[in-house]
């Protein structure tokens, strides 16, 4: 791709999936430019009609980097158990050492859990800083280019492991090229997805600009079948919060060629349907959290108010509640933020709440609003409301 190429907007003209251009057009995701989203009518895979060009992504992630914390205790490491139980029984025996690739392995947590002795350990990390930890601390091979370029050895990978990847890519059949051409005769692919059957109804849109393709458990299916792939197992990773849906496939044949997803066009427009009624809940949702905080007192231009949270729910809450733009306070637990410019305030550590005159701290975090509600109740005066979004609103007991 030349520099004017990573200029100029993608246009799909016909589904990534099975090459069909009729469309069934369910959202625009706004962001610097609105980014329709379309369900393919013939086999329903969701994707944006015109993603993100290389030099866009760059823009979007320089202000939507997501920092996750790693090591015990972190959910990334709670993902890592996760991830086991979903291969428990089907990973090879092991008569020889064996291979795991794991594309998109961030700082390296899921890998370092298998035992060196038994596995050689690859990741793929396109972000320098994680692979650098994953291979310096972690002692991992991490390799710093897309699965597609050459650099791993064809037929080498006995379980290869992509989760959360393959929504960020368009071209499919590469992808699964990719992964088809890697994989040992008889090698176990594993890749799981959010799944769009069970978006949430928060705060947080379902929908973001990095997501190129959506699926529902029978695209899934669908895409890893077209690929020439056996299924082993289709069911979420992370059960108890039962929002995604991974897969396990086996490599049968030699061959690797695109089939094409197939035609479930009855799917796609009970899919096309399933998300109009998502879109309209999320705005009711926003809708009524508005309602409330106004019932909250949270509207009075008096009260001096900040966020616990500073990222893209907060972000989101924002741009359904107008009213409360004029925040400035902002708090986060990620040391790495602190000191940095945030919707036209700042973001502050959390021990600083008492000194800074606010009369009410609004928790905008949906996974971890018990955890922070039960700590700044611990440690704030009572003078200093603390109002968590989720659960029913109330003084403090
Ligand atoms: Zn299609």
């Amino acid at each position: 791709m030349n520099d004017e190429a990573g200029e100029s907007i993608i246009h799909l003209e016909k589904c990534p999936g099975c090459g069909y251009s009729e469309r069934i057009p369910v959202y625009a995701i706004a962001w610097e430019r609105s980014i329709p989203v379309a369900v393919c009518a013939r086999c329903a895979l969701t994707y944006q009609e015109a993603p993100l060009n290389a030099a866009e992504l760059e823009r979007y992630y320089r202000t939507n980097s997501i920092y996750h914390f790693h090591g015990p205790g972190s959910r990334q490491h709670k993902l890592v158990g996760a991830r086991h139980a979903f291969l428990a029984g089907l990973l090879p025996s092991q008569d020889r050492h064996r291979c795991v690739l794991d594309v998109g392995c961030g700082f390296g947590d899921f890998l370092a859990s298998f035992d060196p002795s038994a596995w050689r350990r690859m990741g793929i990390e396109l972000n320098a800083e994680r692979a650098a930890f994953g291979r310096e601390s972690l002692g991992l091979e991490i390799i710093e280019r897309p699965l597609e370029s050459p650099g791993i050895e064809p037929g080498s990978v006995d379980l290869l492991c992509a989760f959360g990847v393959i929504e960020h890519m368009y071209d499919l059949p590469t992808v699964f090229a990719s992964m088809h051409s890697c994989l040992a005769m008889g090698g176990l692919g594993v890749v799981n997805v959010a799944d769009i059957d069970k978006p949430d109804h928060g705060v947080s849109d379902y929908f973001c600009a990095e997501h190129i393709l959506s699926f529902c458990p029978e695209t899934l299916q669908s895409a890893i079948q077209a690929a020439g792939f056996e299924l082993v197992k289709t069911a979420p990773v992370t059960p108890d919060e039962n929002k995604d849906v991974g897969c396990v496939f086996r490599k049968v044949r030699q061959d690797s060629f695109w089939r094409g997803m197939r035609a479930m066009p009855e799917r796609a427009g009970r899919l096309a349907d399933a998300i109009r009624v998502y879109v309209r809940r999320r705005q009711e949702y926003i809708a009524g959290m508005r309602r409330r905080f106004e019932e909250a007192g949270l509207f009075d231009p008096s009260l001096r108010v900040g966020v616990y949270g500073a990222g893209g729910h907060t972000e989101q809450m924002l741009e359904g509640v107008p009213e409360l733009r004029t925040v400035r306070f902002f708090f986060d637990s990620d040391p790495a933020k602190r000191g940095r410019p945030f919707l036209g305030g700042a973001i502050h550590s959390p021990e600083e709440i008492p000194t800074l005159g606010l009369d009410a701290v609004l928790i905008s975090s949906r996974a971890f609003e018990e955890e922070i509600l039960a700590a700044l109740t611990r440690t704030l005066p009572s003078s200093i409301r603390v109002i968590p979004m989720y659960r029913e609103f109330g003084e403090r007991s």
